[in-house]
């Protein structure tokens, strides 16, 4: 690709599930004109969660995909830029005063960059694990669940996922097996109750699959008791869903962003990575919340000081041809101007209120 096709932006967020998304109504906001890269689906691993009941605002649940929906109207409302290319390579290297990003369809050269790739189901590493998968071997339950109407499946895991999952699992399916690795939840102990309250849901403690039986579809599993060493295959099992964590995506950023032992980008308080001017927020920089509330919060924050920075280097960067200051939604702009129109009535400065 030549110099000349490489196309200029101001802000490229990588990821549009709730951390880019809100990243992209904070940064369009701030005048700031981003563009969010957001691979082929939409969303992010929220969109694979059914309900969620702990998102505020919403007093009745509201389900992930309707979230998102929600989040990218909102941020569309701003002018906010959505492509559906994936991210291929990035070079972020020193000598450079500008990121490169190469997508499945373009280059970019971008003045700030904030990552918001989230993170992908762990694998339990089976032989055939992967050959199975959507054929009895399922990472999502809310995807999966309606397929196993009336049957009996299982669950591996005994985090949040895992329990929140299996009471899901539950409404479709006759029996739902809780395989946990030990004799201990790690999930909340209300997930946990909830779980114990369900007549069809049994834990098997200090279990373990050992073996998926089935060629070209699961028909059984093999599971080993860690304590007494028993194995048992079970016949009726042919659904089981793997809950056992999260592996933070960040393949396409190579050698440039700094990560912990567990693959999570390290960030500051200000969602700062290593490199100056590329930020990290929600799932991917996140060992220990992942919930949704949480990556908006930090994608807010990475937007901020992401557009800082762009304001602070204006003067060194972008030949970004002129990029227009985003226009606000017509209400906001009313509510806005009427909230500085109450100001000078009153006798105050007359500011632009910023209701952020
Ligand atoms: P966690 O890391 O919390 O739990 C993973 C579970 O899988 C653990 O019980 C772990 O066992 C088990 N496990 C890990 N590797 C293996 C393996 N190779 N074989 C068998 N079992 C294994 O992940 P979650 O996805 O459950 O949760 C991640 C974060 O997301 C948490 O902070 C959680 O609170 C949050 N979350 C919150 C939700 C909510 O509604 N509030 C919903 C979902 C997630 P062990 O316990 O022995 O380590």
């Amino acid at each position: 690709m030549t110099e000349e096709n490489i196309k200029h932006e101001q802000l490229i967020i990588i990821g549009g599930g709730p951390a880019g998304l809100t990243a992209s109504i904070y940064a369009a906001r701030q005048g700031v004109n981003p563009l969010v890269l957001n691979g082929p689906e939409p969303g992010g691993q929220i969109t694979t969660t059914s309900e969620l009941e702990n998102y505020p605002g919403f007093p009745e649940p509201i389900g992930g995909f309707e979230l998102t929906q929600k989040m990218t109207q909102q941020a569309q409302n701003f002018n906010v830029r959505l492509e559906f290319e994936s991210v291929e390579t990035v070079d972020f290297s020193d000598d450079k005063d500008k990121f490169y990003i190469k997508t499945d369809m373009n280059e970019y050269q971008a003045d700030a960059v904030i990552i918001t790739t989230g993170a992908e189901p762990r694998t339990l590493g089976l032989e055939k694990e992967d050959k199975l998968r959507g054929n009895g071997v399922s990472y999502c339950a809310t995807c999966d669940a309606a397929f196993f109407r009336d049957q009996p499946v299982a669950i591996v895991g005994g985090g949040d996922t895992a329990l929140w999952e299996a009471t899901f699992l539950a409404k479709f399916a006759s029996k739902v097996y809780i395989i946990h690795r030990r004799d201990k939840l790690r999930g909340a102990k209300i997930l946990g109750n909830r779980v114990k309250a369900k007549e069809n849901i049994e834990i098997l403690w200090d279990t373990e699959v050992k073996e998926l039986i089935g060629d070209n579809k699961l028909q059984a599993i093999k599971v080993i008791n860690n304590k007494s060493e028993k194995e048992t295959v079970m016949e009726d099992v042919n659904g089981l869903f793997i809950a056992i964590g999260h592996k933070p995506r960040t393949e396409c950023l190579d050698r440039f962003i700094e990560t912990d032992e567990g693959g999570y980008i390290i960030t500051d308080k200000h969602q700062r990575t290593n490199v100056d001017g590329v930020y990290a927020a929600g799932d991917v920089q996140d060992p220990d919340y992942r919930q949704v509330v949480v990556a908006a919060g930090s994608g807010a924050k990475a937007a901020i000081k992401a557009s800082e920075y762009i304001e602070e280097h204006s003067d060194n960067l972008s030949e970004t041809e002129n990029i227009p200051v985003q226009p606000m939604p017509k209400e906001t702009a009313k509510s806005e101007a009427k909230s500085s129109d109450d100001k000078s009535r009153d006798g105050n400065l007359n500011l632009t209120l910023n209701i952020d």
